[in-house]
């Protein structure tokens, strides 16, 4: 799918229509210090093997892309509805 790199759309900052631009929005590094990281280790010590049910096959065959718009007004950034798309592709409109 192709998606446009500009568009205008309102901001609710500017509270107003402004060009926005188009990337996408990537997690962001998994820290082995984080809470969650450090009681999932915690969970899988020790005798019982595998507390979590490891995916033997995804039930999905594509991933949600989330658009992120930076308005070029007030660089404020919004996420948009992340959309299920198996190929996009950034294109200049
Ligand atoms: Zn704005």
């Amino acid at each position: 799918m192709n998606i446009p790199k500009i568009i205008r759309r309102y901001c609710p900052k500017c509270r107003t229509h402004t060009e926005q631009k188009i990337s996408i929005y990537k997690a962001g590094k998994r820290r082995g210090s984080a809470r969650g990281e450090r009681r999932h280790a915690e969970r899988k010590h020790g005798y019982g093997g595998q507390k979590f049910p490891k995916l033997a096959k995804p039930a999905k065959v594509t991933k949600k892309v989330t658009p992120l718009l930076t308005c070029s007004v007030c660089k404020k950034k919004f996420n948009k509805c992340g959309i299920r798309i198996k190929k996009f592709e950034l294109v200049a409109a």
